[in-house]
């Protein structure tokens, strides 16, 4: 049976990863810097971690470049491929523990949820992609008597992999495992306040036979080592998860550089509609507060906007505001923890920035709105719902990051759908209603690539995730996501 102090006790025993891995090396920083990683859930010192540059950078790529172009790690039997995914998830699973551990110790993070959902889906989405690497078929042309031609898919190279700090492991497998399973080779720079999963994720990647120089890892800043990523000249793509302001930034070094090619996955501001006929309102409130409480708000998905019929308002607030209770702010190492801290300080102070902008725009402020557990001298921000959030308000179009849901009401399934569309975003959206044909119109309407009828996030590794309009392009997850990783060529053979 574990416990706050199961955990405590863990968090002192195990070395914090704090070393770059480069080459199949774990290495300081070429200039022996380090930043400090600060405790989301206390505001302390965890760690000091390296503090990669330029040429940490030009190592890794080098590295990488190198494994790619001796084809240590592409030229595998397809078969050895696998077994090493499948060895590097059996690792993760032994060490499930002390992943989670870190997960939660870098993010904030309930340790329940990073135990039972972060840490298992990565290892389900790198189970994923080995089973998926033989699959990968090419394809032949149009018979002709002098000529025989195919298509093959060819890895890319060097894949540059920046990734965000809300859900560290389980996005970072997103990148690797399909990059991983096509042959390529990759520089991954976690997020800063959140590297220390990938470090791990470094070791056992050795440990399981991924090559040396197959899987770098650079930790450090974005305005220095990400940058230094997305501008060299020698990746051929950068894959990234985080803020629309970054991914506009990728788009531009891409141009400026070597014309990589760039998938991003931003943002979002997604609408959760709650129809008059809603057949469950009681499970529409619960998935209404799981998709904005859940991770304290911290997801690109999040359903920040709830858009209710005017008929059934006030009766699905009341329901909604019960199971928006059910999210107690705790120590993410209590077990029984369901809602941690905020990743940083800083975030913390945007959150309460767009709560007090929200109070001052006119928008009723219905339950919490307040930094908690402030004595802990964590980062916390209680769950938080305005009423009456006028469209085209602050809170209605600009992405919060955090446990904010802004609350509309709406006369008819029209208005519904346009107000649904009416932000720059288009990640994810819900619709909750028992008429087979308004879901069917919806989905065709809302402008997202996710969209969820009577539930919330309700797909799995299986099916494509990504943004429309603002909220990127590209795709994650299924094998779609594969095959981004891979160029097509042609072979045409004239027959003599
Ligand atoms: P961020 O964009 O600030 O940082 C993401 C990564 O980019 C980090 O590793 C950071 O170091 C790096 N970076 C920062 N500046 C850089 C630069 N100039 N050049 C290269 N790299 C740079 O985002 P964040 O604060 O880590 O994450 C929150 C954001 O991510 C939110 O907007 C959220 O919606 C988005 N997000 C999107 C998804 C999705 O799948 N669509 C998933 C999670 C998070």
């Amino acid at each position: 049976m574990t416990s706050l102090a199961h955990f405590e006790t863990l968090a002192g025993r195990i070395s914090l990863p704090s070393h770059a891995v480069i080459d199949g090396k774990g290495i300081a920083s070429r200039s022996g810097a380090t930043f400090d990683n600060i405790s989301p859930r206390n505001g302390r010192l965890l760690n000091k971690i390296a503090l990669c540059d330029e040429h940490d950078v030009d190592a890794a790529v080098a590295a990488a470049r190198k494994a790619f172009e001796d084809r240590r790690w592409r030229d595998l039997h397809y078969r050895d491929k696998k077994r090493i995914m499948f060895k590097l998830a059996d690792l993760m699973e032994r060490d499930l523990e002390e992943l989670a551990l870190l997960e939660s110790l870098d993010s904030g993070k309930p340790i329940r949820d990073t135990t039972a959902f972060d840490v298992p889906s990565a290892i389900r989405t790198l189970r994923y992609y080995a089973e998926a690497l033989d699959k990968v078929h090419g394809e032949v042309g149009p018979e002709t008597a002098d000529r025989f031609s195919y298509a093959v898919h060819e890895p890319l190279g060097v894949i540059g992999a920046i990734m965000p700090w809300n859900f560290p492991i389980h996005l970072t497998m997103w990148k690797v495992a399909p990059a991983l399973a096509m042959g390529n080779s990759i520089v991954l720079k976690p997020a800063e306040l959140t590297s220390m999963s990938a470090l791990k994720l470094g070791e056992l990647a050795l440990e399981a036979g991924v090559p040396a120089g197959v899987l770098n890892i650079v930790t450090g800043k974005g305005s220095i080592a990400g940058k230094a990523i997305a501008l060299h000249m020698d990746v051929d793509m950068l894959t990234f998860t985080g803020s629309g302001p970054v991914g506009r930034m990728l788009m531009k070094y891409a141009a400026d550089s070597n014309l990589k090619r760039v998938s991003l996955e931003l943002g979002g501001k997604s609408p959760h509609i709650i129809f008059a006929d809603c057949p469950d309102l009681d499970a529409a409130a619960a998935h209404a507060a799981f998709g904005i409480f859940y991770n304290q708000g911290e997801v690109c998905t999040a359903g920040s906007r709830l858009l209710v019929d005017a008929r059934v308002h006030d009766a699905f607030l009341l329901k909604l505001l019960a199971a928006a209770k059910a999210f107690v702010p705790g120590d993410p190492l209590e077990p029984k923890t369901n809602f941690g801290a905020m990743v940083s300080e800083g975030q913390m102070k945007t959150v309460l920035g767009y709560i007090e902008t929200a109070k001052s725009e006119g928008a009723a402020l219905t339950l919490g709105g307040s930094r908690v557990r402030g004595d802990s001298g964590g980062f916390f921000v209680e769950p938080t719902v305005f009423d009456d959030v006028a469209p085209g308000s602050t809170l209605s179009q600009q992405e919060v990051f955090g446990p904010v849901l802004a609350v509309t009401p709406f006369k008819t399934p029209d208005e519904a759908l346009k107000l649904a569309n009416d932000t720059v975003f288009g990640l994810a959206s819900g619709v909750w209603t028992s008429d087979i044909s308004l879901a069917h119109r919806a989905a065709r309407e809302i402008k997202a690539g996710l969209v969820w009828i009577n539930g919330w996030d309700s797909c799995d590794i299986t099916m494509p995730f990504g943004g429309f309009k603002q909220s990127g392009f590209g795709r994650d997850r299924s094998m779609h996501a594969l095959y981004k990783y891979a160029d097509l060529k042609s072979v045409s053979i004239t027959i003599r």
